[in-house]
């Protein structure tokens, strides 16, 4: 059916046909010879930009997603510039991410040198005897028990000796310390599943002891790898629906000691007003359902603060997340505002008034992207010390548009370099690499990254009465209930549950109990059950890491 011409806003033909949120129109307030001036005008901003005539770059026009992507010569500095819109964040980056791949395989072909990558101090670990991985380094080496997590280190001369002719001083000092040559080397996904069940840890939740509330899909900014749809015109949530929602939660944690409540969207203080409902509310609820306390916390942008809603975190003492992904060249990378200028100088402002108010636990969340990988240690150096924040919280990477964006064995290194910067400067960075050192450190997989210690589960309430049992994924229809389908059937609070080493692959893998596997959701989003070779690499580069921070620095 002949579909109607589209009613046109404004002369941004291009940006009006993919709906992209990032276009800007600066109007002259005439018509009569606007031609002439739009050229003068043109020319003029020569003068004040670095710039590169369009007949040297490439524009490429895709249909699937449909969009535009330039590819031009930067003028300043030896690279290529790709700029790609597809009229929303998600499509946006996938034209990009595709653009980028094709820039840098035809770099390859041209012989244009690689960025120079550090030396990988963690080569591949060698499995020994069948069942223990042997990490060598600088001549010493670390064995790892890859199910019960003990791990020894050995200098040179007993790496020498191992290689000798059993046994050797270096084989009895390692029987006793139960790092034996015989017995069968078992199937390590089913060895896995039996350490499990040893230690009593058991993936099935419980109930839901947290809810981050998505309040609405409105954001003032369009960041690239935002894994919320915003701005789709869909309603916000209404009063009734947050309403039945923290009721649901309170009623699940009766007499527990503490739920928490997370404010996010899009950008939750859009809809502060239900905010300061949700919190009236939870308070009612706090003392009819006889639970101790209620933990706050809102995500947000930083690029909208009201005196008003300041006054309201310090009053219920939030926990503020500011999404910065480091000084302002790598932030404005992937985060925009709306109209597609960036917005890092009233965050700044704003992290200051909230650094400066009392009673406020203050943190960032950053994500690793392409900009930053790189540099982290020198983002986490300058939101310490510039912004003031001191606690930052590094989002694990997960597939954009398919598959993974970030270099993961890279990030892995870099996590451990930004970790010993924050440090050095009084501050914290939580990462994946927590959750390897706290395995390592308890000899106890730490598969479920989804669940707390009592087996309850964070999970969001979305707006239109529904509930996603996978916070960071709102809109896959496995994973969403409804309140009273949570209530009839306890069950569906598994839906998200991971499968424990779906793949026979992860039986050859070291990083098996501090992975264990991909997450529904990362399976969900790359769409299958094979993992991402980023991810495998993140995974096993950090258990490198932290083998020999753990065992070859003690
Ligand atoms: S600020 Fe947050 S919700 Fe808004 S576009 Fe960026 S990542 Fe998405
Ligand atoms: S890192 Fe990859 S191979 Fe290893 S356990 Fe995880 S998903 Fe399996």
């Amino acid at each position: 059916m002949p579909k109607p011409r589209r009613e046109k806003q404004n002369h941004l033909i291009y940006a009006d046909v993919v709906d992209s949120k990032s276009k800007a129109g600066v109007w002259m307030g005439e018509r009569a010879s606007f031609r002439d001036k739009q050229a003068r005008i043109l020319e003029a901003l020569k003068d004040r930009t670095d710039w590169v005539n369009l007949e040297g770059a490439v524009m490429v026009i895709s249909a699937e997603p449909a969009g535009l992507t330039v590819i031009a010569p930067n003028p300043t500095l030896p690279g290529v510039i790709v700029l790609s819109d597809g009229g929303s964040p998600a499509a946006s980056a996938r034209l990009q991410a595709d653009a980028e791949d094709k820039v840098r395989a035809v770099m390859a072909e041209l012989g244009s040198p690689k960025r120079k990558r550090r030396p990988d101090p963690m080569a591949t670990p060698q499995l020994l005897w069948g069942k223990y991985f042997q990490y060598d380094r600088d001549g010493e080496a670390v064995l790892l028990d890859p199910i019960t997590l003990e791990s020894v280190l050995l200098d040179s001369g007993e790496v020498s000796d191992l290689a000798g002719v059993s046994p050797t001083a270096t084989h009895l000092a390692l029987a006793g310390l139960g790092f034996t040559q015989d017995g069968p080397a078992d199937d390590r996904r089913e060895a896995l599943h039996h350490r499990l069940h040893t230690l009593g840890i058991d993936p099935t939740p419980r109930r839901i002891s947290g809810l981050r509330v998505v309040l609405t899909d409105r954001c003032n900014m369009a960041c690239t790898y935002c894994f919320v749809d915003t701005n789709t015109g869909k309603p916000d949530m209404t009063e009734q629906e947050l309403a039945a929602g923290l009721e649901f939660l309170f009623e699940q944690n009766a007499g527990q000691e503490e739920v928490s409540i997370q404010w996010f969207g899009g950008e939750p203080t859009i809809r502060f007003d239900l905010m300061q409902y949700g919190d009236e509310l939870a308070d009612t609820l706090a003392a009819r359902y006889g639970v101790e306390r209620v933990r706050r916390t809102v995500v947000t942008n930083g690029a909208r603060l009201t005196d008003e809603a300041l006054d309201h975190f310090v009053q219920r003492e939030y926990g503020v997340g500011i999404s910065i992904d480091g000084p302002p060249g790598i932030n404005s990378a992937n985060r925009l505002l709306l109209g597609g200028q960036p917005a890092d100088d009233r965050i700044r402002r704003n992290v200051r008034r909230l650094v400066e108010a009392k009673g406020l636990h203050v943190g960032c969340n950053l994500t690793p992207t392409a900009s930053n990988i790189g540099r982290l240690a020198e983002s986490v150096q300058w939101i310490i010390d510039d912004l003031g924040l001191k606690f930052i919280y590094v989002n694990t990477p997960i597939p954009t548009g398919g598959k993974w964006r970030v270099n993961g064995a890279e990030l892995a290194r870099e996590l451990y370099e930004a970790r010993l910067t924050a440090l050095g400067k009084g501050g914290m960075l939580f990462s994946v690499l927590d959750r390897a050192f706290q395995a390592l450190d308890t000899r106890r997989p730490m598969l479920f990254d989804h669940m707390q210690g009592d087996r309850s589960l964070n999970a969001a309430l979305l707006p239109g009465d529904r509930v996603s049992v996978c916070d960071i994924n709102f809109t896959e229809p496995s994973f969403l209930h409804t309140l009273d389908e949570l209530r009839a059937d306890p069950a569906l609070l598994t839906s998200a549950t991971k499968k424990v080493a779906p793949i026979p692959a992860c039986g050859d893998c070291p990083a098996l109990a501090i992975c264990g596997g991909p997450s529904r959701n990362e399976q969900a989003l790359i769409g299958g059950n094979t993992p991402d070779p980023q991810m495998c690499a993140f995974y096993t580069s950090t258990l490198a890491v932290a083998v020999w921070d753990n065992t070859g620095v003690q």
